[in-house]
């Protein structure tokens, strides 16, 4: 087991402490944030998503939606779950796992990856575009197959819902024309809705973190999307700015009390300066 897991064994304390502070009184919703589901950890996949929900009142993206718009009353500490750049095993996962427990989950779609029909080095894209060439090539295992239109579908028709995450995958902050900017965060939205008849109204920065978010992004999305998520970590209210959500990034490996202590806050203080900075981009 890693040595930072060792600090899940802290759940109970931060939990108990948080029960004490003015914290607990506001009704709250931690966005917890998947990518790909590897086969040989589904199992503790499943343990950790009882967990929550044991622990958890496990809420829809629709009900989230509603709630920060003032328009839905929540209470106590809900969940949220998000799946990132449309991988066949989180579809696996969703079905396998969430499906029998009534879960419903926001997926964002990057649309160069996750295409109608599978066609050329889709190996090349993860290396590429979603590892940003921190991994080569032939490094890239299978579980990283992304799925198709059909199982999109699928999916939508269960209840879920999808959510913008531009076409190629690229750092934001750093393209600087604006018609590249609007291919990426706009002909990804119209392509998705048009070929699903949907709305789409959500959106996830690649990568999500405030490296990779700027402000002629954030405006470009204001204009265009009501929801935006990021991947700096917090917690949000129903005072939260649907353009600033934060979420937590987690792994299916992780043990159930890390998980825990992650939907606690407990790694949430080391972003702190990453979201005062999110805030001020656009007021
Ligand atoms: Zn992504």
């Amino acid at each position: 087991m890693l040595l930072r897991y060792k600090l899940g064994s802290l759940f109970p304390f931060v939990k108990y402490t948080n029960n004490l502070c003015e914290w607990a009184k506001k009704s709250k919703v931690t966005v917890l944030n998947y990518h790909a589901i590897p086969e040989r950890n589904i199992e503790n996949f499943k343990e950790q998503i009882e967990w929550v929900n044991d622990r958890y009142n496990i809420i829809t993206p629709l009900e989230f939606n509603r709630f920060l718009k003032n328009n839905h009353t929540l209470n106590g500490h809900n969940i949220m779950i998000t799946f990132d750049d449309g991988f066949l095993s989180s579809y696996k996962a969703i079905k396998q796992v969430l499906t029998p427990l009534g879960i419903k989950t926001l997926l964002f779609i990057p649309t160069g990856f996750v295409k109608r029909d599978r066609l050329g080095s889709w190996k090349k894209y993860v290396a590429d575009n979603i590892y940003n060439g921190r991994l080569e090539e032939q490094n890239i295992e299978d579980y990283h197959c992304p799925m198709e239109y059909k199982q999109l579908k699928e999916l939508l028709l269960d209840g879920h819902i999808i959510g913008g995450h531009t076409v190629s995958h690229k750092n934001l902050r750093l393209i600087k024309e604006n018609k590249v900017l609007k291919n990426e965060l706009l002909d990804s939205k119209h392509e998705l809705e048009n070929y699903f008849g949907i709305k789409i109204d959500s959106v996830a920065f690649p990568f999500g973190g405030i490296e990779h978010i700027d402000t002629k992004a954030l405006l470009l999305i204001k204009n265009n999307y009501t929801y935006s998520y990021s991947n700096i970590r917090g917690t949000n209210t129903k005072d939260s700015d649907p353009i600033f959500i934060y979420r937590q990034n987690v792994i299916p490996d992780m043990p159930s009390n890390y998980l825990g202590l992650t939907i606690e806050r407990g790694l949430s203080w080391y972003w702190f300066n990453d979201r005062k900075q999110l805030e001020s981009m656009i007021v």
